[in-house]
């Protein structure tokens, strides 16, 4: 498995010499219980973030300062990233994050994380390490706060955020009960978050293999109206007729095309939340540029559809059938010939217009306006005929320049 992998080892025994310790802990130790991938693997050290620089470098491994002050450094071994971590113990908070020291106690950097399936360890050999009893949790699908769920939402206000995340990828039944009246009655404080954290949880819950049912608890909790008022007056029913295509046509899970049935899509609302979350260009620009694509008939032909991916935003077009294939439902016949068009667009390629401004200068165009009007009336005529128009044929039809 990956804990037997070499440049891990390496590292694990690296940092574990010399009277310090090192123990792999989080996701990869939470993921491999539950049979899931394991992404990236994070390691907690007693080692101190400037000594851990000094073993890395004198070593030879690469070594990145990605935010020393709070005691993390990233080791890079055969393209592999692997975030270390000093041991910390929270101290005070300001509600935004929480503000820890270094210790060297594992007990206490156990305590300091949010949910019991988060603070699980293993040793370099694959001992486990389970100070705070995530293992049974694990088992149970139970994601609980560490100690008290109030406190530990009150030092940072993201974790309701974790915790609605974690149960929409590995909860079952119910959420924790203590834990979600602590996320109910806390809510307010999500407001005081910056923008890049919400998303970031946002985009990694929705990613989940299905996140209905969380997004459902969130906004019985009062915490979906508060994160995304946009979802409110247009509920989020779309959400299951969604889901429910992506199962019947094995669409990958997208975080983006899920968002996008939990809000009405007007630009002005797309642009609002895309300001409001800080939002990326590319999330950004699929928002609005599905907000502003028409819809495709059902009937439409499949040379008229090519011609439309080819003068439109294939991405947006396609979202757009998605969107409304998950909206009619797949028993529908309009949705099953939009799966169709659908299918034909995942197997097309965009052709290229075979002639440029070269081949008319060639011909006595002089560069400007009228060689621009006559490559476009060229490339219009190669369209209509289905892009099946060669070179030498539109050559042989090319206007006399005036
Ligand atoms: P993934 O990488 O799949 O998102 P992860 O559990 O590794 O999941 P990270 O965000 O990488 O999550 O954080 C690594 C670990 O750090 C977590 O498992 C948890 O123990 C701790 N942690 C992260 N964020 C917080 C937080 N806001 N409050 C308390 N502990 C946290
Ligand atoms: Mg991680």
């Amino acid at each position: 498995s990956w804990l037997n992998d070499a440049g891990l080892q390496r590292l694990l025994a690296l940092l574990g010499a010399d009277g310090e310790e090192a123990r792999i802990v989080g996701g990869a130790i939470r993921n491999t219980l539950l049979g899931q991938p394991v992404t990236d693997i994070d390691i907690a050290t007693t080692s101190e973030p400037g000594e851990t620089m000094r073993r890395l470098q004198a070593a030879g491994v690469k070594a990145v300062d990605t935010g020393m002050e709070h005691g993390t450094v990233t080791a890079v071994i055969d393209g592999h990233g692997y975030e270390i971590t000093t041991l910390r113990e929270d101290t005070e908070t300001d509600g935004r994050r929480a503000v820890v020291r270094f210790g060297r106690s594992w007990q206490h950097d156990a305590e300091r994380r949010d949910f019991t399936i988060n603070a699980l360890y293993a040793d370099a050999d694959g001992t486990l390490r389970d100070p705070v009893g995530g293992r049974a949790d694990i088992e149970g699908r139970l994601v609980r706060f560490i100690g008290d769920p109030e406190q530990r939402i009150r030092e940072d206000y993201l974790r309701i955020l974790r915790f609605f995340r974690f149960f929409a990828w590995y909860g079952h039944g119910r959420p924790d009960a203590d834990g979600l009246k602590a996320c109910a009655r806390l809510k307010e404080g999500l407001a005081g978050l910056s923008a890049e954290r919400i998303w970031t949880e946002m985009r990694k819950l929705l990613a989940a293999p299905d996140p209905s049912r969380a997004l459902l608890w969130m906004r019985q909790a009062g915490v979906l109206s508060l994160v995304l008022p946009e979802s409110e007056k247009w509920g989020i029913d779309g959400i299951h007729g969604l889901m429910a295509a992506e199962q019947a046509l094995g669409w990958p899970a997208d975080a983006v095309l899920r968002l996008m049935v939990l809000i009405p899509l007007r630009k002005e609302v797309v642009q609002g939340l895309a300001e409001r979350w800080k939002l990326g260009s590319r999330v950004r620009d699929r928002l609005v540029a599905v907000s502003q694509a028409h819809g495709v008939a059902p009937d439409m032909a499949t040379g008229d559809f090519e011609r439309l991916l080819y003068q439109g935003n294939p991405q947006a077009i396609t979202d757009r059938m998605r969107l409304d294939i998950a909206a009619l439902g797949t028993d529908d016949v309009g949705a099953q010939s939009l799966v169709r068009l659908l299918d034909h667009a995942g197997s097309w390629t965009r052709p290229s217009f075979p002639l440029s401004g070269r081949d008319l200068m060639a011909l006595g165009f002089d560069s400007g306006p009228a060689l621009g009007d006559a490559l476009r009336t060229l490339e219009k005529r190669w369209i209509d005929s289905g892009f099946s128009l060669d070179r030498d044929r539109l050559l042989a039809d090319v206007p006399a320049p005036e």
